[in-house]
């Protein structure tokens, strides 16, 4: 160790990593709680049982602080609401953004206030949202009706809106296409993702965009100055796929659905506020929609836990779903580059993920009875 270093080599999250490609200045508070640089994880039984050449990575978002994805996002909005004197947040929830919202604004001493569907969080979302002390206001509507209200009350209240609708988070997200790139050394052939609001696509195409020196109109901050338009990281874009589930499947209707319906509760969602960014990032890259059933995306979900050790919620599920049917049709061609999105950890909704599922056993406490249940196991 060199003795004029002797800082450590502790990551400090997204916006420390990434100042540079971020609307941020030394003027900006960092709210963070040392979110991304997740893992990306090659799959390795559910290829090789599929008889496929086709390398699937997922990126295993759940691994956030509080365990999803949107912490990415928020640290950014946080940050930023932050250094506007904001003292309050609000934002509307199919659950995970009011986790995060919470935490991060527990970490900067705001209020949050939180819209979340009556009955339709999972119980361990609703828990951190509680924990972290934020206001959890339950309406009698669902995500949409959460989405409209919080747009007009802040049109009448002194709270900074922190949905995906807020430009800063599809900033942060845009990172976690950065890190893939940076693992894989260049950008997958095909990105395969949930969508839900559709910021998180939207976000990831900013991303990958960017890291190949790409100035898209979607890419509304930097106004030609990232600086990955003279140093690029890779000279390619993924194709972009977006899944939803059948029930709640606008962006396959092509128009908003009144009323949404999945287990997936994180994609619960009929009236997708990132419509045209989500197009344009499909679209530019020749990718697609697609859906998939509950008990499609519940059964990979039970098969990539199973498989390969991996827990993620229902709505993460989809982009893996979706991807393996694609693979399985030739639509994603053989040979390819796979990366699938797993937006949130299994964890946060662990009533589904028992669902069904063979039961615990109960036996003796003697070695006799122990010892049989084993046995006829192997
Ligand atoms: C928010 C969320 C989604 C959907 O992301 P969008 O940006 O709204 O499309 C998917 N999965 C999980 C677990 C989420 O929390």
């Amino acid at each position: 160790m060199p003795a004029t270093d002797s800082r450590p080599a502790h990551y400090t999250g997204l916006i420390d990593r990434y100042r540079e490609r971020l609307p941020v200045t030394d003027a900006t508070p960092v709210i963070s709680l040392n979110e991304g640089d997740t893992p990306l994880i090659r799959l390795e039984n559910i290829p090789r049982e599929l008889g496929t050449d086709v390398d699937i990575f997922v990126k295993y978002e759940g691994l956030n602080p509080t365990a999803s994805f949107k912490d990415r996002g928020m640290t950014m909005a946080v940050s930023k609401a932050a250094e506007e004197g904001a003292r309050a947040i609000v934002c509307a929830s199919t659950g995970n953004t009011s986790a995060s919202a919470a935490a991060y604004a527990a970490r900067a001493g705001m209020t949050a206030f939180v819209l979340i569907p009556e009955g339709k969080i999972p119980m361990g979302k609703l828990a951190q949202a509680i924990a972290h002390g934020a206001v959890v206001l339950q309406i009698k509507g669902n995500f949409d009706d959460g989405m409209r209200l919080v747009k007009e009350v802040a049109g009448e209240a002194p709270v900074a809106i922190v949905n995906s609708i807020n430009p800063f988070r599809l900033q942060g997200q845009k990172t976690a296409a950065f890190e893939i790139v940076e693992a894989l050394g260049r950008a997958p052939d095909y990105h395969c993702i949930p969508v839900g609001n559709a910021g998180n696509i939207s976000g990831y195409w900013i991303g990958y965009s960017e890291a190949c020196g790409h100035n898209t109109a979607s890419c509304t901050l930097c106004h030609g100055q990232c600086p990955y338009l003279d140093n690029p990281l890779t000279d390619t874009r993924p194709v972009m796929v977006g899944y939803q589930a059948d029930g709640a499947a606008p962006f396959m209707r092509d128009e908003p659905v009144l009323e949404p319906e999945t287990l997936a509760t994180a994609i619960r969602i009929g009236n997708p506020q990132s419509w045209d960014l989500a197009h344009a990032a499909v679209n530019e890259s020749g990718g697609w929609f697609d859906e998939v059933s509950d008990d499609e995306l519940l059964a990979t979900q039970a098969m990539l836990a199973r498989q390969e050790g991996v827990f993620c919620e229902p709505a993460s599920a989809v982009s893996l779903c979706g991807a393996l049917r694609d693979v399985r049709t030739g639509r994603i061609p053989a040979g390819s580059l796979v990366t699938c999105t797993l937006t949130g950890h299994g964890l946060k909704d662990p009533d589904i993920a028992i669902r069904g599922q063979r039961a615990v056993q109960t036996v003796n406490a003697d070695l006799q009875s122990v010892k049989a249940a084993i046995l006829a196991h192997i």
